[in-house]
Order: C-alpha cells, then structure tokens, then sequence
C-alpha cells in the first residue's frame, strides 16, 4: 500500500539518506533497527513527506505523492497521503490545554471535517480500545508517560489510517510504561494494521514483525525476516549492533 524507491535526503552537503526503498504491503508490520544517526527517523518521516525527499518517490496505493500535487488523477497530495498514513513520535505531541477526548477528536473534526458526534463516537472507541476510557475528561499533564503516548496512538487510529508509522514511541518512556504501550501495538498488529516501526525494542520487534530491517549510515543494510535479521544475523555489523542489547 504504501512505498518508498530510492529516496535520498540531504541536509545541507551531508547526505542523510542515499536511495532507499521499501514496499509496504496491505497488513505488513516492519520494524526498522539501527544506529542513531542512520537515518530511520528521517525515513520514516518521508514515507509521509514530513521531510520531503531530495530524489525518488512516495507512493500510496499506486499513486506518487507530492508536495505540489493536488491530489489530481493518478498523483496523490501530501495533505491527502496524511488523511491516510498516520504518525506517532516518541514525544507525544498532544496539546497540553485539551482533555484526552478534545486531543483525539481534533484530527476528525478539523482535518477531515467530520461533525463532532461522529467524531466523538470514533474517538471513544478507540480511547476504550487504549484503556483510557474513564480519562477521556483528564488533561495530558494529569496523564503518565505510558497514557500519553497511549492517547496518542488513539489519536493516530481516530483517524482511520491505511497504515501507521511509529518511530520510538517507547523510548521517552520509564521502563515500566513500556509494556503498555508496546501491548497496544502488539494488538494492532494481531488485527492487521499495517505498520512501520522504528524502535530499540529488539524482542519486541522479533515477536511482531513480519520483516526487519536495519539501517546503517542511510541504507538499508540488511532486510529479511525476524528469525533471519535478529535470531540469526550473518552480517558483522547487525551483529555488533545487537549485541549492545543483550
Ligand atoms: P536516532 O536513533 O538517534 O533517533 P535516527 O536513525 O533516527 O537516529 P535521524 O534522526 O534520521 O537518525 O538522523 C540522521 C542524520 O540526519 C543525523 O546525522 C542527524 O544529525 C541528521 N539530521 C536529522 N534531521 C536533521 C535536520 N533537520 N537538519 C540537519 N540534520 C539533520
Ligand atoms: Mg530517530
């Protein structure tokens, strides 16, 4: 549904990202592993033109994405790829003056203009799906990390997204929270969402995925699946890298 070919990213003379590509196919789940600094976050802002490519070319459904685009004919709009892909960053990014349900409706009612009792309707599902229905009124700072970030993926699925991109929601997190967070992606997951998703939770990554892929110094270094990429890599550098974690 969604893909990436040969995607490069420069910032300034330092190239960041040199010709990457990834198909994603309808109820994937690719996790995407690597050094800081290679790139994941970079890429997977855009595979939703967060960051617009310097060369190759998003396309959602068959259809190339642009910033230009007006979404005519075969070429998609940015705005447009967004209604579809849905993102959550390892900050949570939620609006601190607006309750758990003001934060999740507000893509609905606004972005897809969708009147409120509709959109209140979505939002409470999915607040429920997360476990936060008894605090739809509370506001993010009277939430831990784990509900935030919980709250944040309500919003991302409010949304209805084909696919979801998540990139190291479980990093700013105390390390009790994480099990929370990651039980609600494993959820996901196990109902077909597609998703791609950058994260240091290597057994966590094992247990989802259907493919991994590492990344090293803007490409793609190694891809295949969990058994093959992190129960037994081949390739020295994957190797080092994942030794950190044991
Ligand atoms: P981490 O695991 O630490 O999150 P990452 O793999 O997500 O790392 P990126 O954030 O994609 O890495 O960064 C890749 C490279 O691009 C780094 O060298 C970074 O300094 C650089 N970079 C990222 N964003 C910008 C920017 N807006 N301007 C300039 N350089 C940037
Ligand atoms: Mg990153």
């Amino acid at each position: 549904v969604l893909e990436a070919r040969g995607i490069v990213k420069r910032f300034g003379a330092l190239t960041v990202l040199h010709g990457i590509d990834l198909a994603l196919a309808g109820g994937e789940v690719v996790s995407i592993i690597g050094p800081s600094g290679s790139g994941k976050s970079t890429f997977i802002r855009c595979m939703n033109m967060l960051e617009a490519p310097d060369a190759g070319e998003i396309r959602f459904r068959g259809r190339q994405v642009g910033s230009s685009f007006r979404g005519k004919g075969d070429r998609l709009g940015q705005g447009e790829l967004r209604r579809h892909v849905g993102m959550v960053f390892q900050h949570f990014n939620l609006f601190p003056h607006m309750s758990v349900l003001e934060n999740v409706i507000e893509g609905p009612t606004t972005v897809q203009r969708k009147p409120r009792k509709e959109a209140v309707d979505i939002a409470m599902d999915y607040i429920a799906k997360v476990g936060l229905a008894e605090k739809r009124d509370a506001r993010p700072d009277q939430l831990s990390g784990g509900q935030k970030q919980r709250v944040a993926i309500a919003r991302a699925l409010t949304m209805q997204p084909d696919a979801l991109l998540l990139d190291e929601i479980t990093s700013a997190l105390d390390p009790e929270l994480v099990g929370e967070v990651l039980g609600v992606v494993r959820g996901l997951a196990e109902q077909g969402m597609t998703m791609v998703i950058v994260t240091h939770e290597i057994s966590f990554a094992a247990d989802v995925s259907d493919r991994v892929v590492f990344m090293e110094g803007g490409r793609i270094a190694e891809q295949g699946s969990p058994d093959g990429i992190l129960r037994n890599p081949d390739n020295e550098r994957l190797k080092t890298f994942l030794a950190r974690f044991h």
